[in-house]
């Protein structure tokens, strides 16, 4: 049994922000990095963009420098998972044995690839995206070019590993269950517009029947799906969601819902324990409502405003939901929330692939996505938290400034 002050368990993004944090706002003492993986804590947007196609080394996206942990003053215990939780006497039990005691302990244990439930998913090779070493493997394999790569799932990882795929010159097929990919995020209308840009780039791209088994032929792997359509492989990559890594949470006595639930400050109901990143569900006080967010921007943040309430700082955590993608030559920035809409309106020309899109209801922003349109988001972000009723025509008219609305 050994003591720490500070505990973080998930050396991911927001386990490296919120350990920086801690230190930044002052927080002394023994602080305890646990990374179930071996690398250094890394960004894993990069995976399924710059470094799937050999345009970045991991050395340049790791989440802080090699050398600030042992500057200051941070365990790495890299390699180690945590294997249960107790917070009745603040310990932590690792899989090498060892036990940690904690003063303030956070969870930042991200989430893992949804396995695909259909038969013959189990035996056969397919390729989750979630880690360095996924993406490596699968670099590997999408690298020589002029193989038939078929990818389940036409969700942000599907569609940006179909745009790398289609770097490396492979015959691309992506199988998305439902009619329009995109469209719990973006709603039909504008998820169409991800389905025009891949078709447009040579990607054969199936909507409307899900995967219903996958079956081996030799070296091919042949995905089947519900309309009874075979399609053969080389390559099949499974992007069909994550789930929060919620375990340690759930089998303590923590409350659960999808992710780990935390109010504003980030701490879960012990008040010792805390969450952040993709395994957390916070309550927005802007929206009013609890968030699950699995996006680079919430992991940066959250990780760092958790940081500072374990350090003793007043924190209340209320940024916009925003995300970015990047798929040929489309760089895309999203911010807010489209659960309740009715209208959507365009400055700009989607067909040039130029445009920004805003999402309205009852005559005010609700979310804003800005396609190879940029510097925008800060303006966005300032029509969705005025909830101004705004001009529609001057709205979409590209010579207004988007700040002339509110
Ligand atoms: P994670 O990054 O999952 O880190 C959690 C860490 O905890 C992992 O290292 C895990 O091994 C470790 N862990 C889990 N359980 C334990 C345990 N019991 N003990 C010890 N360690 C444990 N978002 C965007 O906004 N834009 C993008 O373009 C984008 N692209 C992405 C591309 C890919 C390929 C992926 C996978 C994600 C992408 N995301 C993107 C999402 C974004 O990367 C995630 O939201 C972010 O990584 C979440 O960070 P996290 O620290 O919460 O969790």
């Amino acid at each position: 049994m050994s003591d720490a002050a500070y505990v973080v368990v998930g050396g991911g993004l927001a386990g490296a922000k919120a350990v920086e944090a801690i230190r930044e706002a002052g927080g002394h003492g023994r602080l305890v990095l646990v990374c179930g993986e071996t690398e250094l804590p890394y960004e894993r947007p990069p995976l399924s963009k710059e470094y799937l196609k050999g345009d970045k080394p991991a050395s340049e996206f790791r989440a802080l420098d090699a050398d600030w942990y042992a500057k200051h003053d941070v365990e790495l215990m890299s390699g180690v998972s945590a294997t249960k939780l107790n917070t009745g006497d603040r310990s932590l039990q690792l899989a090498d044995g060892s036990t940690l005691t904690y003063g303030q302990l956070l969870l930042a244990t991200g989430a893992e690839p949804t396995p695909l439930p259909v038969a013959g998913a189990d035996e056969a090779p397919l390729h989750y995206l979630r880690t360095l070493g996924d993406a490596s493997a699968l670099r590997d394999q999408l690298s020589p070019g002029g193989r038939r790569v078929v990818i389940v799932g036409a969700g942000w990882i599907g569609l940006e590993v179909a745009a790398a795929a289609r770097g490396y010159d492979n015959q691309v097929t992506v199988i998305e269950a439902a009619d329009t990919p995109l469209s719990r995020a973006l709603g039909s209308e504008v998820g169409e517009f991800f389905a025009r840009v891949h078709r447009e780039e040579g990607v054969d791209l199936r909507t409307g029947h899900g995967v219903a088994s996958i079956e081996r032929q030799g070296a091919t792997t042949i995905v089947v799906d519900q309309s009874g359509a075979r399609h053969e492989a080389d390559v099949v990559v499974v992007g069909a969601g994550i789930r929060p890594s919620v375990e340690l949470a759930r089998d303590s006595g923590l409350t659960v819902n999808t992710g780990i639930v935390v109010d504003a400050s980030l701490r879960t109901s012990d008040p010792h324990v805390w969450a952040a990143g993709d395994v957390a569900e916070a309550y927005h006080p802007y929206l009013g409502r609890h968030l699950h967010v699995e996006h680079w921007s919430f992991a940066l943040n959250s990780g760092a405003a958790a940081g500072r309430s374990m350090a003793g700082d007043e924190v209340s955590f209320d940024r916009i939901p925003y995300f970015f993608t990047d798929q040929y030559d489309v760089g895309m920035e999203f911010c807010g929330t489209t659960d309740s809409f009715d209208q959507v309106v365009y400055r700009g020309d989607p067909a040039g692939r130029e445009f920004i899109a805003f999402w309205l209801s009852a005559g005010s922003v609700v979310a804003g996505m800005n396609v190879n349109v940029w510097d925008v988001t800060d303006a966005i972000q300032a029509l969705i938290r005025s909830s101004a009723t705004v001009d529609v025509q001057r709205l979409t008219d590209p010579e207004t400034p988007l700040l002339d609305l509110l």
